[in-house]
């Protein structure tokens, strides 16, 4: 794979918040959502060779830790990641993450990074790519309930890739929804702050939900979805954790990531296990129909897949050669006789 050789000394390249934060500005946040979203389409059209695995969970009462690893067979990637609703009113971030690549040759890790910047991107650039395929044509605007981290990425995103120039925020807490925004002003959307969920819809094409409760929340009713629409559902990702209301799931054709995860953690977690869903990478690759007419729901059950992470690591390390956006990291024990480990350690004695 393009760029991914072993290094040869045992270095590990590190990319930390603040040089995540000088990489996305180097590159700009819309060609960066575009760059990631063209390497995710390129890893979902290799789908098949990847090794598989419903993420790692371990829950609590108040969160879950998970890990996401994959391979493509050359080269292997995990990301740590946690979701954690309570922790905002504690001043803390609900998602954090870091994630690493190794080579497969030799285990030898080749990159490790902060992810919760690159996760909020990956997401949206997820998002957007997946709306390319399913969103009716000329979409032109979003409504974007949760208003939180996710949701200006999420935004900028579904403009960069499919042309959305209108964003309707609704949030519960108007602070959420006035952050949101500010911080859009600037970019080039019409950016309206709406009261209701209902209000947010209005004349939306593609209705993004990406609230944060770890409870079955009922954010959309059967009621407020009209024919045509195109659902992305991002926040319902985690057993006990969904967003719709199940009388939309029997209404619309359900889109996933890989179906083993999405039915633990998806919206699909309340239909039953046969629940009929499509895969993306299948409509990607033209194996499986995406929208077929004017008047279909389509619905993104959105979880968040390891792949993704791995397409996302994968861009890092490609933007990184050459540049100063990252730091050498001191990570693995490599004497230079390889059994003589223990020689290395009394040498650092003197
Ligand atoms: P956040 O805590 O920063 O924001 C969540 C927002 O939702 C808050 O502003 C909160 O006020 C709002 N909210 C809660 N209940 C609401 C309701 N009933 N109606 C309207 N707004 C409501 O969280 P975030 O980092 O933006 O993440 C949002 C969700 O997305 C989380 O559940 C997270 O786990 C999920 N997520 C999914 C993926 C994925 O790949 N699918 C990736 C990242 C995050």
């Amino acid at each position: 794979m393009n760029n991914l050789a072993p290094s040869d000394k045992a270095l590990v390249p590190f990319v930390s918040v603040d040089n995540m934060m000088k990489l996305v500005h180097h590159i700009g946040v819309e060609p960066m959502l575009i760059g990631l979203a063209d390497y995710i389409e390129a890893d979902f059209k290799r789908w098949e060779l990847f090794d598989k695995t419903p993420r790692v969970a371990s829950h609590s009462e108040e969160g879950v830790i998970e890990l996401m690893p994959t391979s493509d067979g050359e080269v292997y990637g995990f990301k740590y990641v946690n979701g954690h609703p309570k922790n905002m009113k504690e001043g803390l971030q609900t998602v954090t993450a870091f994630g690493l690549l190794a080579n497969v040759g030799n285990g030898y890790p080749v990159l490790l990074s902060e992810m919760t910047v690159l996760t909020a991107l990956r997401t949206a650039a997820t998002s957007a790519m997946v709306a390319k395929h399913l969103a009716p044509k000329g979409a032109t605007t979003m409504a974007m309930i949760g208003n939180g981290a996710q949701s200006e990425f999420q935004s900028l995103a579904m403009k960069a890739i499919c042309g959305v120039d209108t964003v309707r925020l609704y949030d519960v807490d108007p602070a959420a929804t006035e952050k949101a925004a500010r911080n859009l002003e600037g970019w080039g959307m019409n950016v309206v702050a709406c009261k209701t969920a209902e209000d947010s819809m209005e004349g939306a094409q593609i209705i993004t939900t990406c609230t944060a409760d770890k409870q079955y929340a009922t954010i959309l009713t059967d009621n407020m979805i009209g024919a045509g629409v195109h659902i992305n559902a991002i926040g319902g990702d985690c057993p006990g954790k969904t967003e719709l209301h199940k009388d939309i799931l029997s209404r619309s054709d359900v889109f996933v990531e890989y179906p083993p995860q999405t039915r633990i953690e998806g919206e699909i977690q309340q239909m039953a296990d046969d629940f009929p869903v499509t895969e993306m990478w299948e409509v990607i690759n033209g194996t499986a129909k995406g929208r077929t007419s004017d008047r279909q729901i389509t619905l993104f059950d959105s979880v968040g897949f390891a792949i993704e992470d791995f397409s996302a690591l994968r861009f890092v390390r490609d933007r990184i050669k050459g540049t100063e956006r990252f730091i050498e990291l001191d990570l693995l024990a490599d004497p230079d006789d390889p059994r003589d480990l223990f020689g290395m350690l009394q040498r650092a004695a003197s």
